[in-house]
């Protein structure tokens, strides 16, 4: 039996085998051959297993999901069989006289620079299929993996990091929970988890990683950050207590579906969910989620390989505006940049990510992108009852540049005889501290504020989110960012506007009635919060 610690970042518990993810591309080393036609014959081997696991992926994804879904992995199988691909890697391995892994992982980025700089769409979208299709190369080179929880049968993912576009690919199914060595309890990897239900622990250490292995069993607890690798009888009949407690509570919970949100002095209080694609619709509905406060709406673009177009982003806020069945839905325009990078965006490296090119300043800089999301919006906007939010706000013109976006997308509607309502309401993310300082002159200009805490919290403390280093300087209760939040109410009230907090911290009970006390009108978070927090509002007397 043997213990570590890391990050829990929600209140479940999980025991089970381990699965390890190694992650090929991203490891490769280079080391001289002398022999590089083995090299060469080690390359083709590799290829025919990649072709055939993707073969067996199409005729699975065509059976389940039909042709549309299944066709990238027949353009993966062609792109495997290029000519030009092959001779790079080929070349490669003969003139530099290298390993195998080596000459896919030059060849991949050569390649996918070459795609992210073209003009047309459809081909920058390449780059992240040749990334794609090199990295199961190196893993049937290597033996590493190329899927995440690949397999059969229920298991706990340990791995290195996982990218929120990988930590949403998770099959639900099949992983109990997941465990990563490296990674903040901010990122949102963690807020994934938190809002999937998954017990899960962050930045449990590289020695963690090195004395874990396949089907070792492992016990995670979610809650204090524990993980027990092959713990003895007592100690697993001890966790599977602790397990059966909180499914007792959680069916204790369950009792107050239904009840109002409402302080014991009356006051009432929105308690929203926030999502990140329509699968995590039924967690809001099944947890009484009195609306969507935070639609993250760049996940629909992380899931995709190109840009999703208007017909499918429709489809996407359609549903969740007809699940909600006419409470409100706030769906946030994208927000990439930082942790959530997509490659058909094409976007340049940055040295300080957290402070670079994200949200609002990508959507203002790429016009056509913005234009789409909007006109899918407003398109949707009459199957309920929908606000529109903008992320990572500093100033007045970025709010006026963002309602005249909106403008332009209502008149193309109209020109071209396109339904949408006239009651959409507009709101702003405080997630920056020049926000909340202005907040007075932002407030008349939009129909609501929300505040983002985790990135509020990241600017206002000047420590990156990402960075697991800095959990010890991060005050999540600091009284700046409380003090900010504080404003912006005060800010939104004086002009009559509604102010909500969407970040993690709206989740957090011990802050509850400072939050209400300052007068925030609705808390919105993760779909398995929802019930506590409202347990904590109706046990709270603000007279
Ligand atoms: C936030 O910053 O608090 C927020 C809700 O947005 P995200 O976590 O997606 O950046
Ligand atoms: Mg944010």
């Amino acid at each position: 039996m043997k213990r570590f610690s890391g990050k829990g970042v929600n209140d479940a518990v999980a025991i089970g085998n381990v699965s390890v993810f190694k992650r090929a591309v991203g490891n490769v080393s280079r080391t001289v051959t002398d022999d590089p036609e083995r090299e060469i014959k080690r390359v083709e081997a590799a290829r025919e297993k990649a072709i055939g696991q993707l073969s067996k992926i199409y005729e699975k994804t065509l059976r389940e999901f039909g042709q549309e879904q299944a066709q990238i992995f027949d353009l993966h199988i062609m792109m495997l069989e290029d000519y030009d691909y092959n001779e790079s890697i080929q070349n490669i391995i003969r003139t530099q006289r290298v390993n195998a892994e080596y000459a896919v992982a030059v060849t991949c980025e050569s390649f996918a620079k070459m795609f992210a700089s073209m003009i047309d769409t459809y081909m920058q979208a390449r780059a992240a299929d040749v990334k794609d299709i090199s990295s199961r190369l190196i893993a049937c080179l290597c033996g590493a993996d190329s899927e995440i929880g690949s397999g059969s049968g229920k298991t706990i993912i340990c791995a290195d990091d996982l990218a929120p576009s990988e930590t949403v690919s998770l099959d639900k199914d099949r992983v109990m929970a997941f465990v990563t060595a490296f990674g903040s309890s901010n990122s949102h990897t963690a807020i994934l988890a938190r809002s999937m239900g998954i017990p899960a622990v962050i930045g449990a250490g590289e020695e963690f990683l090195s004395s874990i292995k396949n089907g070792d069993r492992l016990i995670v607890d979610g809650g204090t950050g524990e993980l027990i690798i092959a713990p003895d009888e007592e100690t697993e009949k001890a966790y599977l207590s602790k397990q059966q407690d909180s499914e007792r509570k959680k069916a204790l919970l369950c009792k107050l579906k239904g009840k109002p949100s409402v302080t014991k002095d009356g006051r009432e209080i929105a308690i929203y969910a926030n999502i990140s694609g329509i699968g995590e619709l039924d967690a809001a509905l099944a947890n009484d989620a009195g609306g969507i406060g935070l639609f993250r709406s760049e996940f629909l673009y992380l899931e995709s390989d190109s840009f999703p177009t208007e017909e499918q982003q429709l489809a996407a806020y359609r549903k969740v505006l007809e699940g909600m069945a006419g409470r409100t839905v706030i769906i946030r325009t994208l927000d990439i940049g930082a942790d959530k990078q997509i490659d058909y965006f094409g976007l340049e490296s940055e040295p300080n990510p957290a402070l670079g090119f994200r949200a609002v300043r990508i959507c203002l800089t790429r016009p056509e992108v913005f234009k789409t999301q909007l006109r899918a919006l407003y398109r949707a906007s009459v199957y309920g009852r929908l606000g529109i939010m903008f992320p990572m706000i500093t100033s007045v013109s970025e709010v006026e540049k963002c309602l005249a976006a909106c403008e332009q997308a209502k008149s193309e509607l109209k020109a071209e005889g396109l339904p949408f309502s006239e009651a959409v309401e507009l709101g702003i993310m405080i997630e920056t501290p020049a926000a909340a300082i202005i907040s007075d002159r932002l407030a008349p200009m939009v129909d609501f504020f929300s505040v983002g805490t985790n990135d509020l919290t990241q600017y206002t403390l000047a420590c990156d989110r990402q960075n697991a280093r800095l959990e010890p300087f991060v005050d999540t209760h600091h009284e700046a960012v409380l003090r900010l939040i504080e404003l912006a109410a005060k800010n939104a009230h004086n002009h009559g506007k509604q102010i909500g907090i969407c970040g993690e911290l709206a989740a957090d009970t011990s802050l509850t009635k400072a939050f209400l006390k300052m007068g925030i009108d609705e808390l919105s978070v993760s779909p398995p919060f929802v019930l506590p927090l409202k347990e904590a509002v109706r046990g709270i007397d603000l007279s």
